[in-house]
């Protein structure tokens, strides 16, 4: 099988960039930061770095063993059993308060040439490519009302999108439209997701408030049979698997959940009747109410500034601090959006992805917070791209850049939040990468409110939930709402989180198939599974931001659907062995994995299990814009290297 199908030569990986750091690198870098009573560090024969604490202003030994301190308080055997599915009881906190349609309609059967499960941004990209090969006879099905699939449930106050809206809202210039601040609001982007629906002709093709039951693939048609809880059978040639990565939310197992006579809901189903206001904010409410909020992550930082102007009081029950940097948000200048030229939303998504995949670009050309740090460590080479220097001298001024990273994000603290106590627990002690950092410029401030509270845990997190209130730290707080900022499934079965079982090729089930993990080629097509296309975080180049895969995983699978038309084949599957190597590829650890090994618990690492499952795990590990060339590459090739055509 020709190795362009898959390529592993140079690049870098998606998280921890640049080429990939050796294992003699690795314990270089060790053994050199090991010695502390060395000065100054000869790291290469070209270029002495000199980071001695004296010259650095800190001790990069100190921090290690201090981060390393903080990790093993957090770590836990509990893993992902540390969270409760969202079943039974426990159903009422995934229910849709925001669609307005009908809740029944008739039942529809259906021949069609193609179905998208899901209407969030990777299943309008699919749509939107699908249509322009010619593909129109398709649907879209999503259990929401609308759709935005994000950026439709998650309409909590203050909801806004980290990655700059110029690169993350897609189809911009297809539908003439600019965003009108740098860092978009969720009501924005999902304006935007229901203008693509438009634009493209979605709406008259989409059902929505509908729930795949099921997806069964029959040999004597060559086609799937997917029904749903409406009734409906759409028998279709091909079918598109858009679930999203971070869908399914989730709770924390604590003794006494149950119990509480409170109000209380999860951040992704925000209760606006109860808090008052709207996703701008506005919570007049609340003014007669104690609030809890349990999570710090990239979503918990954006409700509070929201929540502690309007509660009586607030509790912020914290387990881990974020890392929240400086959000900077900025209105769009209409000149510059006049200057812009075609393309130039493709070309600056590729600059973005391509610095966060440390690859060397002219010019920064989004230069935000995102790329800061690879700025930093450029700085410390002296060097405006990693150039030839060796892997080890690469790694270690990443390794530095990180704790620099790390204490401008302290010193921010200690500079916005007035007791110092407070302060000190509000700082990560944690690799930039090891969460997905934060951004925002009013939530360490709302901790210098009087009514604001943050309830430190110092990482063991809260105790349990009572009839009144939540236990930490062995104190019960009483509380009139709990609102639940703690995140959403990873790791856990791929069907339980799509919330349907596929049945392919022998009714073998894709729960058995994935049994021990994702099994794909390409992150697409599955061995057993034909016509069956996965979308999404599935085995495949993940960027920081997320459209630029949507919307390269779209372009690709167009091709395919396109390919086995045009060659009049009614079958297109992975080969066992090219699913096989593929799978062997995206498993082996790389330097992410072993950056990971020393982070804090959280969803990247598996809850701190660095068992494969992770957020971060299973992905090209050269990243995103190399495995998007290497699919280029072997589209070029043309001869489908690894596919059973039939
Ligand atoms: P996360 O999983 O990132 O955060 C969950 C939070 O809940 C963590 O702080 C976690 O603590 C805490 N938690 C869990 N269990 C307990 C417990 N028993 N006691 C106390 N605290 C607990 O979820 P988010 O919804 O914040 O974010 C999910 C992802 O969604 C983000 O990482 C990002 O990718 C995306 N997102 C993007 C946004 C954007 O672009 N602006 C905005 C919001 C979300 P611990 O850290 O200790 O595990």
């Amino acid at each position: 099988m020709a190795e362009r199908a898959f390529a592993l030569k140079g690049g870098s990986n998606p998280f921890f960039p640049t080429r990939r750091i050796t294992e003699e690198g690795r314990k270089f870098i060790y053994k050199e930061l090991a010695s502390e009573h060395k000065e100054s560090m000869r790291m290469s024969e070209k270029r002495s770095l000199d980071l001695s604490p004296a010259v650095l202003g800190f001790d990069p030994l100190t921090l290690r063993r201090k981060y390393s301190e903080e990790r093993n308080k957090r770590l836990t055997d509990a893993g992902n059993e540390q969270y409760l599915e969202i079943t039974g009881h426990h159903s009422r906190f995934e229910q849709d308060s925001a669609s307005t349609g009908p809740s029944s309609r008739n039942p529809v059967d259906e021949k069609i040439d193609a179905l998208i499960i899901g209407g969030g941004i990777g299943g309008l990209l699919a749509a939107v490519r699908l249509q322009k090969i010619g593909l129109n006879n398709i649907r879209i099905i999503d259990k929401a009302g609308d759709f935005g699939g994000t950026w439709y449930w998650n309409r909590y106050p203050g909801a806004q999108c980290d990655t700059e809206a110029y690169i993350y809202m897609p189809l911009l210039e297809e539908t003439g439209y600019v965003p009108k601040e740098r860092y978009a609001y969720q009501p924005e982007i999902f304006q935007h997701m229901q203008r693509i629906g438009r634009h493209f002709c979605l709406y008259e093709k989409s059902f929505f408030r509908t729930r795949v039951q099921e997806g069964r693939w029959s040999e004597d048609t060559g086609r799937w049979l997917v029904t749903t809880d409406h009734g409906d059978k759409f028998n279709t040639r091909f079918l598109i698997m858009s679930s999203g990565p971070l869908h399914r939310p989730k709770l924390p197992a604590l003794a006494g959940i149950s119990d509480f006579t409170g109000h209380c809901f999860h951040t992704s189903r925000w209760d606006y009747s109860y808090t008052g206001g709207s996703s701008s904010g506005g919570l007049t409410k609340l003014g007669d109410k104690t609030v809890g909020v349990i999570g710090t992550g990239a979503t918990g930082i954006q409700v509070v500034p929201h929540v502690a102007p309007y509660a009586k009081r607030l509790f912020l029950f914290q387990r881990t601090p974020a890392s929240v940097d400086e959000r900077n948000n900025t209105l769009t200048d209409p000149d510059w959006a006049r200057s812009l030229k075609p393309g130039w939303q493709a070309e600056r998504d590729e600059n973005f992805c391509s610095i966060m995949a440390g690859l060397p670009v002219k010019k920064d050309l989004v230069n935000d917070k995102w790329t800061d740090f690879f700025k930093l460590t450029y700085r410390i080479l002296d060097t405006g791209e990693p150039s030839d220097l060796p892997e080890s001298t690469v790694a270690l001024a990443r390794e530095v850049a990180d704790y620099q990273k790390g204490n401008e994000i302290r010193d921010r603290v200690s500079r916005m939040v007035r007791d110092s106590k407070t302060a000190e627990a509000l700082k990560p002690w944690y690799g930039q990468w090891c969460k997905r950092p934060a951004f925002h410029d009013e939530y360490l401030q709302s901790f210098n409110r009087s009514n604001v509270e943050l309830i430190d845990t110092d990482g063991k997190g809260v105790d349990r939930i009572t009839a009144r209130g939540v236990v930490a730290n062995g104190i019960e707080y009483a509380i009139d709402c709990l609102i639940f900022a703690t995140g959403f499934e990873v790791g856990t079965a791929y069907t339980r989180r799509s919330e349907c079982e596929l049945y392919g090729r022998n009714g073998k089930t894709l729960s058995d198939a994935w049994s021990e993990g994702m099994r794909t080629f390409h992150g697409f097509l599955s061995h057993g599974f034909p016509n069956c296309f996965h979308t999404g975080l599935t085995q495949t180049g993940a960027a920081f931001n997320y459209t630029y895969t949507a919307s390269k995983q779209a372009e690709h699978l167009a091709y395919l659907v396109d390919e086995a038309i045009k060659r009049g084949a009614k079958t297109i599957e992975a080969s066992k062995e090219a699913e096989e190597k593929w799978v062997n590829l995206v498993r082996a650890p790389g330097p992410m994995r072993k950056y990971q090994e020393s982070c804090t618990p959280g969803y990247y690492n598996s809850e701190g299990k660095n068992d494969g499952n992770g957020f971060i795990d299973n992905q090209y590990p050269l990243g995103p814009v190399p495995f998007f060339q290497l699919l280029a590459n072997w589209r070029e090739e043309g001869h489908l290297i690894g596919l059973n055509l039939n």
